[in-house]
C-alpha cells in the first residue's frame, strides 16, 4: 500500500505531514501511523499524535 505522508520543512529541519488531519511528525514512521488511523477511524489517535511537533 502506498502511503500519501508529504514532506515538509518545519524550523529549518524535514518534517512529515499526515495529509489527513494535518499534523507535523520529527518520524515518517508517526506520520505514516497517523494518516493510517486518521485514514481508517476519520479521528487521530492521542497515542499517536502526542509524537507531532506541536
Ligand atoms: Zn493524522
Amino acid at each position: 500500500m502506498i502511503n500519501m505522508v508529504k514532506e515538509s520543512t518545519y524550523s529549518g529541519g524535514r518534517v512529515y505531514v499526515c495529509e489527513k488531519c494535518g499534523l507535523k511528525y520529527r518520524e515518517r514512521i508517526w506520520a505514516e501511523k497517523c494518516e493510517e488511523f486518521c485514514t481508517k477511524h476519520n479521528a487521530c489517535s492521542i497515542e499517536i499524535t502526542k509524537h507531532a511537533i506541536k
